[in-house]
């Protein structure tokens, strides 16, 4: 495959962009070679900078749940265009979208948006401050809540693919106030809790872990999150960004049947547009400014394009069967693939929820914890990420991040994939 012309921009990005990229896993650092540049995308296909085709299972990083250019998002942000792109006031939209948000997340009772999941978490965690009283709060090793300082503890996704989980210029200060503790370990909460509960104003945590590749939450975990908020006067966020309306129209919590007293949303709300949300319990979400103390703001927040795409996105998930669909073609997706590696001889396991899967070069029957995924085989993700963007499949970047399948991933990319996979398994083999 010819990769003249991404290369020659890279080497252009370089000179004007840090690192040639606006987000550091773009840049292929932790599986080698030069990043991709795109300039189309259509349906289950992204189209590089040399018109090489490859089916996308990064689907911008998890929003286009309908695949590259679905007719419906375009013509609604179309429609939008024509009427002007920005306001910096109120619109009906965002009546809508806040409604849909809140009819599909019952534990929401008011929402508000911003526009990035950075955001969202920010912002939930300054509420849950402001609403407790107390400052400290507890984190999950692996889990990414964007990159605000506090929250750059032991975060997964790029902090992770970086080797580098704390970042120059967080000031020791700013991460004092966050504890963190070991993911799916409801022993270690409980025994936390214990000691120091009633100091903890919330605990953040993602209810499905897709920042250190895919990991589920184990059997009792999130009720055991649940059970010690209760018991300590603690604010329970999930930070859904990635897995809701991923996973299910009612996200993590509907599928695990636990309820928040908070959700940060972004990612699918926006439908590739730049958007975050946080919602929850009327009297939590009532401390925010204007009707409270805590300040909370955003020049872009509610963006009208954003709005539309994000309306047009949640009608299309609440069609009835959407997540059946989607979870049965990502099962039959990764079924191909632990079947292909077996058959190769190459140990290797697979985790599902949903619309979003992880692929671990594993010894282990099942990927549970982040030890576990830090243990993985790195070379042999690197070569089988090469091999397959060889055979047209383009994954993310890095072992350490989920996937995403698209309504647009039909039989035929299925097919597809799994004949590449083939050919990638059996060249790790030799
Ligand atoms: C992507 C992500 C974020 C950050 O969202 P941005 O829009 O990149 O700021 C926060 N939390 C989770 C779980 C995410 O996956």
């Amino acid at each position: 495959m010819n990769h003249a012309n991404s290369k020659s921009l890279f080497d252009a990005a370089q000179k004007v962009i840090p690192g040639g990229v606006n987000s550091p896993v773009r840049a292929f650092r932790s599986v080698g070679g030069n990043p991709l540049f795109f300039k189309g995308g259509e349906g289950a296909y992204l189209i590089d900078a040399d018109d090489n085709r490859y089916i996308d299972y990064v689907g911008a990083w998890g929003p286009l749940i309908l695949g590259h250019g679905n007719p419906l998002v375009v013509d609604a942000l179309r429609n939008q265009l024509e009427q002007g792109i920005g306001y910096g006031a109120s619109t009906e939209a965002e009546i809508r979208l806040a409604s849909k948000i809140i009819e599909l997340v019952p534990s929401i009772e008011k929402v508000r948006l911003t526009t990035s999941g950075t955001e969202a978490t920010m912002s939930a965690i300054r509420v849950a401050r402001g609403y407790t009283r107390r400052d400290e709060i507890v984190k999950f090793e692996g889990c990414y809540h964007g990159h605000a300082d506090g929250l750059l503890v032991k975060a997964g996704s790029g902090a992770l693919t970086l080797g580098e989980p704390d970042s120059l210029g967080v000031p020791k200060a700013y991460t004092d106030l966050t504890h963190v503790l070991p993911y799916n370990d409801s022993e270690a909460v409980e025994s936390f809790f214990a000691k120091q509960g009633d100091k903890i104003a919330c605990i953040i945590v993602e209810p499905v872990a897709g920042n250190m590749n895919l990991v589920p939450p184990a059997p009792g975990f999130l009720e055991t999150l649940r059970s010690v908020c209760d018991k300590h006067g603690t604010v329970l966020i999930f930070d859904e960004v990635m897995s809701g309306f991923r996973v299910a129209s009612g996200g993590a919590q509907a599928v695990y049947g636990i309820t928040p007293d908070m959700t940060c949303l972004g990612k699918v709300i926006g439908g590739g547009l730049p958007v975050g949300a946080f919602g929850g319990r009327k009297e939590i979400m009532d401390m925010i400014a204007p009707l409270g103390g805590v300040y909370q703001a955003g020049t872009l927040s509610g963006s009208p394009l954003a709005v539309a795409a994000g309306i047009c996105m949640l009608e299309a998930v609440s069609q009835p069967g959407f997540y059946e669909t989607l979870g049965q073609r990502a099962a039959q997706l990764m079924a191909g693939l632990r079947e292909r590696a077996a058959t190769a001889g190459i140990p290797f396991t697979t985790n599902q929820v949903g619309g979003m899967f992880g692929c671990f070069f594993s010894e282990e029957e099942q990927v549970s914890n982040f030890a576990q995924v830090t243990a993985c085989n790195a070379e042999r993700f690197q070569n089988y990420f090469h091999a397959m963007l060889d055979g047209g499949v383009y994954l993310a970047p890095s072992a350490f991040e989920a996937g995403f399948i698209s309504m647009a991933h039909g039989d035929e990319e299925i097919r597809i994939t799994l004949d590449a996979a083939e050919q990638a398994f059996n060249s790790l083999a030799q």
